[in-house]
């Protein structure tokens, strides 16, 4: 049921921290990887090869929409088909809300949900037409947040895109889950990557963060893997519109 051999999937971020985590639990489970990302994956498609499975770099700076189509063509080209798309290339600026600035808010929520939402829909729109020639069933995967639960602080335009992007989550279930596409979220809680360096580097909110999870340390990207591998094989076919905190406990506090 967890067995991805020949699938291809799509991972936008795939260079660092999560995407890559994703990237290569997937190839583990037998997937060939299209590598999205503004600069190239050169380590992530390394890797994957590493294990046996293909993997091409495709890059492509998702702050606009304007490369969503070259996405496709590219991954079609390459790889014939596409199974699953991961969305997880994302960023974060933080500023207190009184002060947060026009570009901070716009720049977040250009590529958090905006071009989540439109390779969606592109993505959506293949795996529709594969799944009326041969009944197959597509995978999208958006990554989201805790701030998709709770409010945060001095992070307004991330809250509004990660509660933006569980709520595209669960409208493109409803749309499309009689069409052949199952779409989910994956929550991670605190993973140490480049996004939580600062924080991790603050000995106060690093201890404060640590105090809070129930699991006493921050997740590494391959906790997020199994997850994603269970999301993105057919043991999820009835799983629509879910979202699955990885968080060592976070949300359960
Ligand atoms: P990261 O900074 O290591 O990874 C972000 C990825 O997005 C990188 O691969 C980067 O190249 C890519 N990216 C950034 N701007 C891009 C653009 N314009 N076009 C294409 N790609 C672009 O951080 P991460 O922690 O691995 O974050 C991955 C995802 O996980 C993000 O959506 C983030 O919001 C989410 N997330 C992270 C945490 C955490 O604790 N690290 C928690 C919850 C959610």
């Amino acid at each position: 049921m967890f067995d991805l051999t020949d699938k291809t999937a799509i991972v936008t971020g795939a260079n660092t921290g999560i995407g890559q985590g994703i990237a290569l639990a997937l190839a583990g489970a037998g997937a060939n990887i299209a590598a999205v990302g503004r600069t190239a994956a050169t380590e992530t498609v390394e890797r994957v090869r590493a294990q046996g499975r293909r993997a091409e770099i495709i890059q492509a700076d998702l702050s606009t929409v304007e490369p969503v189509d070259f996405i496709i063509d590219e991954a079609k080209e390459k790889f014939g088909r596409i199974d699953i798309l991961v969305n997880n290339a994302g960023i974060i600026r933080r500023g207190a809300a009184i002060d947060f600035s026009e570009e901070d808010w716009d720049a977040v929520i250009d590529l958090n949900l905006k071009s989540l939402f439109f390779l969606s829909q592109a993505v959506g729109r293949e795996m529709m037409s594969a799944h009326q020639v041969d009944g197959r069933i597509g995978k999208i995967i958006n990554i989201a947040s805790m701030l998709s639960f709770q409010g945060g602080a001095h992070a307004a335009s991330y809250t509004a895109s990660k509660s933006g992007v569980a709520g595209l989550t669960k409208l493109l279930a409803n749309e499309w889950a009689d069409k052949g596409v199952c779409v989910n979220a994956i929550a991670p809680g605190y993973i140490a990557t480049n996004n939580t360096a600062g924080l991790q580097a603050d000995k106060t909110r690093n201890r404060q963060i640590l105090d809070r999870i129930p699991a006493g340390r921050w997740g590494d990207p391959l906790d997020i893997g199994g997850a994603a591998v269970f999301l993105a094989s057919s043991a999820s076919d009835y799983v629509q519109g879910h979202i699955l905190a990885v968080d060592g406990g976070w949300l359960a506090r």
